[in-house]
């Protein structure tokens, strides 16, 4: 469903992804964990096609993100092809960035309006339903500002999953969280990724989050990714030494 080959991305001389490779499988969780500052989040971004790669391809379900054939060539992708490949691949941020001014039930139709081009009342049907499985049935008339952090995060949650996307993105969810708003959101993200099909990607320190709920979790460091297991081997038997000291400093 993800595919980075040999994708380099470098901020002036600074070089943060080296020629990096990587794959995920339809309906896989896998989470990135890595030090701060190694270039996760520019994976989530580049995905996002919020950067670009200075090197490589990235492809999404067997299509380039950035790029599109023409003439048996890849060429730089048209505003237009990235659009499409936008629709398919959601984000959830730490800051939620909601809209303030519109209500819980409208952050959620919003986009599915606009972007997909559903009807208001097929937008909030689906949206009803989505806040339901975040447990917010009771707050889609209240406005963001009256809700805790926790409980917009989850707002964002059913808005990212409101463009049925085939690919979400989670970008350290919960670190903007009171640490007893965090379990809910958790449990949140756990049920949807039981329940659906969709690839997720994801970077968090929540270590025991990321051994509950991954199927792959991928030590990355340098630009690249140095070690790639399911949770109970990385986490117990790390096989390499740079994991073995990161875990050791973060549990
Ligand atoms: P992580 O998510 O692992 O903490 P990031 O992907 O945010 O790491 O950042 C990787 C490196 O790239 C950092 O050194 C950061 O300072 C640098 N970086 C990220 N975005 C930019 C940017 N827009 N301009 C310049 N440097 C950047």
């Amino acid at each position: 469903m993800i595919q980075f080959d040999r994708v380099v991305k470098k901020f002036g001389d600074h070089v943060v992804l080296r020629e990096l490779d990587f794959s995920v499988k339809p309906g896989e969780f896998v989470t990135l964990i890595g030090p701060s500052g190694s270039g996760k989040t520019t994976i989530l971004r580049l995905l996002m096609t919020l950067e670009t790669a200075d090197d490589g391809t990235i492809q999404v379900g067997g299509e380039y993100l950035s790029h599109m054939e023409r003439g048996g060539k890849l060429v730089p992708a048209d505003e237009r092809h990235l659009r499409n490949q936008r629709k398919r691949i959601g984000m959830v941020f730490q800051q939620f960035n909601l809209f303030p001014n519109m209500k819980v039930l409208q952050n959620v139709t919003e986009a599915p309006v606009r972007a997909l081009g559903l009807s208001k009342a097929e937008a909030e049907q689906r949206a009803r339903e989505l806040l339901e499985m975040v447990g917010l049935s009771d707050k889609i008339d209240a406005h963001p500002m009256q809700l805790s952090g926790g409980q917009q995060q989850r707002v964002a949650i059913a808005r990212a999953l409101a463009m049925r996307p085939q690919v979400l993105l989670l970008d350290e969810v919960t670190s903007a969280l009171d640490p007893e708003l965090v379990a809910g959101v958790l449990a949140v993200l756990k049920e949807i990724a039981r329940t659906t099909d969709i690839t997720f990607l994801c970077v968090t320190h929540e270590m025991q989050f990321a051994q509950d709920v991954s199927d792959r979790v991928m030590m990355f460091d340098q630009g690249q990714v140095i070690e790639d297991a399911p949770p109970e081997q990385l986490f117990t038997q790390p096989a390499h030494e740079r994991t073995r000291s990161f875990l050791h400093a973060v549990i």
